[in-house]
C-alpha cells in the first residue's frame, strides 16, 4: 500500500487534516494506494510556498531554466518504465501505451518548452527616429494547474512545463482518480534541482482542493483541463477575480469518411480513434459519419478492425484496450450504452476472456452502435468510453451539418482524396483541431484547444509560455543628443 503525500516546499507532507482518498487499480478492483485528501489549508501552504519561491525563480536566467527543464526531462526518461507501470496500474491503460506514448511525451513536453524558451524573442520597433518600443513579458506569479485522469502525467506536464519556463511558480492539483505518477514527478523535480517551492503538488478532491486553488486570491492564472461542466464552474469563479484562464474541455468529435477515401486506412484509423485509451481521450472520434454509398463496405472493415483490438490486462504488453478508469465511470458508460435507442453492431458487454487477475476489473468491450436518433444523448453528449456511433450522410453539406451538430468543437477527422473538399471542410468544421486523412498526429508547435463548449484559449507552441506571462508595451524616447 503506497501513501501519496502532497509535495510542498520541496518535501512530502501529509494532508493537514489527516484525510486520505483510496486509490484503486481499475483492472483488478483492488486498492493499491491512498492519496492525501487536500483541503483549503493545504492549498494555502502550497500557495504560500510558491509565493515565497517566486521572486528568485522569476529572476532566473533563460539558461538556468532551460538546464533544469532538460535535466528533469532526462530523469523522466531514466524512470520511464517505473512511471509507465504506475500510470498503467493507476488508470487501467495498456502498459505499452504508457511506455511508448504517454511517459515519453512527458519528457518531450519538458524539452519542448525548454527549447521554446531558448528560441523566444519579442518584437522591438521604432515609430520615430528617437522612439523605441518593445514588449516586456513578466511571469504572472503563482500558476494553478488542474488536470484530469485520462492522460495523467502527459497533461499535467503539458501545463507545468510552460508555466515553469515562463518563470512562474506552480501549484498543481492532479486528478484524485490517478494521483500516483504526479507524486513521483514531484519527487523527480526535486532531484532535477528545482528550488523548493517552485513546483508544488496538492492532491485531493476537485470540490475541495481544486476549488480552493481556483478561488485563491494569490493565484492569478488557472490552467484547467477536464470536463465541460467543471470548466464552466471554474470560468465563473475565475471571472469574479479577473483571473486569466485556459480551459481545455470535453469533445464529441466527428470522424467523417467520404466515398473517395482510402477506406482500409480510414476504417483502421476510425477504430483507433474511437477506442484508444478505452475511448477516454478528449480527441477520440466517437461519431463516425460515412457517405451512404460506401457504408456497407466501410462498416465491414470497421468491425474487422475493431475485432482485431485485444481487450485485456493492461499489464500485458500485447493488450490494445485496457480497463475503464473506475467503477463509477464504467457504470456511467455502460448505462449510456444500455439506454441508447439504437442497434449494437459489436460489443456492449464485458469481455469474456479476461485473465483471473482482472476478474473484478472494470472492462467494457469496444462498442459500436447505429440507427441512433440524431438528438439522442449518445450522439450529442460526451460519453468518454469505448463507444462510437456509426451514421450515414448523403453529401458534403449533410456531412458538415452532422459534424457540427453538437455543442462541442474540439477535434474532427476528415477522410477524402478531394483536396478542394478537404480545404472546404477544414474551413467550415467547427473544431479547434482538424485532421485530414489522419487522426491524433500532433506537433507541439501547433495550437491546441477547442471551439464552442470544448474550451477557451489555446495551448501549444510559445503561446503556452505567453499564457503564463503578462506582456507590457514599453516605449522609450531618446534624449536630445545635442
Ligand atoms: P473533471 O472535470 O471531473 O476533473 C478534472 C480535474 O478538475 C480533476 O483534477 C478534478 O479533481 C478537478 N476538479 C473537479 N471539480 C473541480 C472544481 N469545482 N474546481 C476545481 N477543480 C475541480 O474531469 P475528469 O473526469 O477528470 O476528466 C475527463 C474530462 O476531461 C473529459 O470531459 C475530457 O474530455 C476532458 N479532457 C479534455 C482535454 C482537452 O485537452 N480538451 C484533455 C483531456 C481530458
Amino acid at each position: 500500500m503506497m501513501d501519496l503525500h502532497h509535495w510542498i516546499d520541496g518535501a512530502f507532507v501529509p494532508a493537514s487534516k489527516g484525510g486520505w482518498i483510496p486509490v484503486t487499480e481499475p483492472a483488478t478492483g483492488k486498492t493499491f494506494a491512498r492519496c492525501a485528501a487536500g483541503t483549503s489549508s493545504d492549498i494555502e501552504c502550497a500557495v504560500q510556498s510558491a509565493r515565497s519561491a517566486f521572486p528568485a525563480w522569476s529572476q532566473t536566467t533563460t539558461a538556468e531554466r532551460v538546464a533544469l527543464l532538460e535535466r528533469f526531462a532526462a530523469l523522466i526518461d531514466d524512470h520511464c518504465d517505473e512511471l509507465a507501470m504506475l500510470e498503467s496500474q493507476d488508470g487501467g491503460k495498456p502498459i505499452a501505451r504508457a511506455q511508448s506514448v504517454e511517459i515519453p511525451r512527458v519528457a518531450e513536453n519538458l524539452r519542448f518548452f525548454a527549447s521554446a524558451l531558448r528560441h523566444e524573442h519579442n518584437d522591438a520597433f521604432t515609430s520615430a527616429p528617437d522612439v523605441l518600443h518593445w514588449t516586456h513579458r513578466r511571469p504572472r506569479g503563482v500558476a494553478g494547474c488542474i488536470s484530469p485522469w485520462n492522460l495523467p502525467l502527459y497533461l499535467l506536464s503539458w501545463k507545468v512545463a510552460p508555466a515553469l519556463a515562463a518563470g512562474c511558480t506552480v501549484v498543481a492539483k492532479p486528478s484524485e482518480v490517478t494521483p500516483a505518477t504526479a507524486t513521483r514527478f514531484a519527487e523527480l523535480s526535486g532531484e532535477a534541482g528545482f528550488p523548493s517551492g517552485v513546483l508544488n503538488i496538492v492532491h485531493g478532491l476537485g470540490s475541495e482542493a481544486g476549488s480552493a486553488l481556483v478561488q485563491h486570491p494569490d493565484v492569478p492564472t488557472i490552467s484547467f483541463t477536464g470536463g465541460t461542466a467543471t470548466g464552466r464552474d471554474i470560468a465563473v469563479s475565475c471571472a469574479k477575480q479577473f483571473k486569466r484562464t485556459s480551459l481545455e474541455l470535453g469533445g464529441k468529435n466527428p470522424f467523417v469518411v467520404f466515398a473517395d477515401a482510402d477506406l482500409d486506412r480510414a476504417a483502421s484509423e476510425a477504430a483507433r480513434a474511437a477506442f484508444s485509451n478505452t475511448g477516454q481521450i478528449c480527441l477520440c472520434g466517437s461519431r463516425i459519419l460515412v457517405e451512404s454509398s460506401v457504408l456497407p463496405q466501410f462498416q465491414e472493415k470497421l468491425l474487422a478492425a475493431t475485432a482485431a483490438m485485444r481487450v485485456g490486462d493492461p499489464a500485458d504488453t500485447t493488450t490494445h484496450i485496457g480497463s475503464m478508469v473506475s467503477e463509477p465511470h464504467y457504470l456511467k458508460v455502460k448505462h449510456a450504452i444500455e439506454s441508447a435507442p439504437g442497434t449494437v453492431l459489436c460489443g456492449g458487454g464485458r469481455p469474456s476472456d479476461l485473465p483471473d487477475r482482472c476478474r473484478e476489473g472494470w472492462f467494457l468491450e469496444p462498442t459500436i452502435l447505429t440507427d441512433l436518433p440524431e438528438s439522442c444523448a449518445l450522439e450529442r453528449e460526451e460519453t468518454f468510453g469505448p463507444v462510437a456511433s456509426l451514421r450515414a450522410f448523403s453529401d458534403e453539406s449533410d456531412a458538415l451539418r452532422l459534424a457540427n451538430a453538437t455543442p462541442y468543437g474540439l477535434a474532427a477527422s476528415v477522410w477524402t482524396k478531394d483536396l478542394d473538399r478537404a480545404h472546404r471542410l477544414a474551413q467550415r468544421v467547427e473544431a479547434g483541431v482538424i485532421w485530414i486523412n489522419a487522426w491524433m498526429v500532433r506537433d507541439l508547435r501547433t495550437p491546441f484547444g477547442g471551439a464552442k463548449q470544448s474550451g477557451l484559449g489555446r495551448e501549444g507552441g510559445i503561446e503556452s509560455v505567453h499564457f503564463f506571462q503578462e506582456p507590457a508595451g514599453v516605449t522609450l524616447r531618446l534624449g536630445d543628443p545635442s
